[in-house]
C-alpha cells in the first residue's frame, strides 16, 4: 500500500479525490489517499502551496512532493523540504493558458476595445493589421510559454521567444540570456510574460527594459507579479511608453482595492484566472510520477532547486 497525503485546500478534495482514484487505478497503483495522515507513514505528498503544510520535517519517509501548481517559488527555497520536488505540467493547465493568452493578444492586436467600449454612433473604420505584421514576444519558453508561442505562431503572428538557455522552436525566432532579452524587447509590440519567479527574473520588466520596447507596446502578464517593477510600469503607462498592461498576477493577491492598477485606464486586472491545474489531467501526471517513484525511475518535471524552477 502506498500512502499519499492530499495536502491542498479542503475544498479541492471533492474534485481531486475521484480524479486521483481513477488515475491510480488506471496504473494499478494500490494507494491509500488521505487528508489526515500520520506524517511518518507518508510516501508521497500531493501538494498545493496554499495548503496546510509548510514544515516537511516530520515526513521522514516521503519519497517526493508532487506540486499541483506550475509555479513553485514559495516552496523551492523551503529548508525543511529535502525530498525531490516535482512541479505540475498539465495538459489542461496548458490548454487554458493558451486560450487566455491568445484571447488577450487578439484583443490588443485587433484593437477590440475601440469597438466594444465605443458604440458612439460615429462610423470610423480602421481595419486591423494582419497578425503576420505584428511581433509578439513570449518571455519564458517552458511548457506554457512554448505552447502559447506555437498557438500564436499558428495564427501567423511574428513570434519571438526568450529563455534562459538557447532553444530551437519551430516557427519562432529564439533569444536567450540578458543580451537576447534586449533584442527581443526592442522588436516586440506585445509581450507575454510566462517566466517563473526566481531571484533572476524578479523585476525583469523595469524602467530600463520598458524603455527598450517600441512606444505603445502592450504587456500581458500571466506569469508572476514579481516579474514587473510596478512603479516603473505605472510610470511607463502614464507616459504612453506602454499602451496597455493586462495583468493576471500580482505581488500581493488578492490585489488590494486601493492599488493604482485597479483604477488605471491603461490596465486590465484579471484575478489570477489565466489558467489553473485541471484535476482530471493533473491526476494522471501525479499517478505517473508515483509509478515512477515506486519503479525507481526518474521523476517527471523535477524542480532544479538551484535554478529555482
Ligand atoms: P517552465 O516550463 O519551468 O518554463 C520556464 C521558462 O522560463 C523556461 O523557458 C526558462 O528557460 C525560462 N526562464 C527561467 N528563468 C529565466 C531567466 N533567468 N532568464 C530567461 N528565461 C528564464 O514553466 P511553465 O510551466 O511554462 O510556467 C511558467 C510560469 O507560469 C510558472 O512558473 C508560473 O509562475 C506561471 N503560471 C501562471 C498561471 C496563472 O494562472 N496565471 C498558471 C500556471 C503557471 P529555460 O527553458 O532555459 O529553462
Amino acid at each position: 500500500m502506498i500512502n499519499v497525503f492530499f495536502c491542498a485546500r479542503p475544498e479541492r478534495w471533492d474534485m481531486y479525490h475521484p480524479a486521483l482514484t481513477r488515475a491510480f487505478a488506471a496504473l494499478d497503483l494500490d494507494v491509500n489517499l488521505t487528508r489526515d495522515p500520520d506524517p511518518e507513514t507518508v510516501d508521497y505528498i500531493v501538494y498545493a502551496p496554499n495548503g496546510p503544510v509548510s514544515d516537511f520535517t516530520p515526513f521522514t519517509r516521503t519519497k517526493a512532493v508532487l506540486s499541483l501548481w506550475a509555479g513553485v517559488e514559495t516552496i523551492v527555497g523551503n529548508p525543511t523540504l529535502t525530498q525531490p520536488l516535482c512541479r505540475m505540467v498539465d495538459a489542461g493547465l496548458e490548454e487554458g493558458m493558451v486560450e487566455w493568452v491568445t484571447g488577450h493578444v487578439l484583443r490588443h492586436h485587433l484593437g477590440m476595445d475601440a469597438q466594444i467600449l465605443n458604440q458612439s454612433g460615429i462610423w470610423s473604420p480602421k481595419v486591423p493589421p494582419l497578425a503576420r505584421n505584428r511581433t509578439v514576444a513570449v518571455l519564458g519558453l517552458g511548457a506554457l510559454g512554448q505552447a502559447c508561442a506555437q498557438a500564436l505562431s499558428a495564427l501567423r503572428f511574428n513570434v519571438i521567444g526568450w529563455s534562459r538557455s538557447a532553444k530551437k522552436v519551430d516557427g519562432l525566432a529564439c533569444f536567450h540570456g540578458p543580451d537576447g532579452l534586449h533584442s527581443a524587447l526592442q522588436q516586440a509590440e506585445i509581450i507575454v510574460l510566462l517566466l517563473p519567479h526566481t531571484p533572476e527574473t524578479e523585476n525583469v520588466i523595469n524602467a530600463e527594459t520598458l524603455a527598450l520596447m517600441p512606444k505603445g507596446a502592450v504587456i500581458i502578464n500571466p506569469g508572476r507579479g514579481a516579474l514587473i517593477d510596478d512603479e516603473a510600469l505605472l510610470t511607463a503607462l502614464d507616459s504612453g511608453q506602454i499602451g496597455h498592461a493586462t495583468l493576471d498576477v500580482f505581488r500581493q493577491e488578492p490585489l488590494p482595492a486601493a492599488h493604482p492598477y485597479w483604477a488605471h485606464p491603461g490596465v486590465t486586472v484579471t484575478p489570477h484566472i489565466a489558467s489553473e491545474t485541471r484535476a482530471e489531467t493533473a491526476a494522471e501526471v501525479i499517478a505517473e510520477n508515483i509509478r515512477r517513484g515506486e519503479a525507481g525511475t526518474p521523476f517527471l518535471f523535477l524542480v532544479d532547486r538551484d535554478k529555482g524552477y
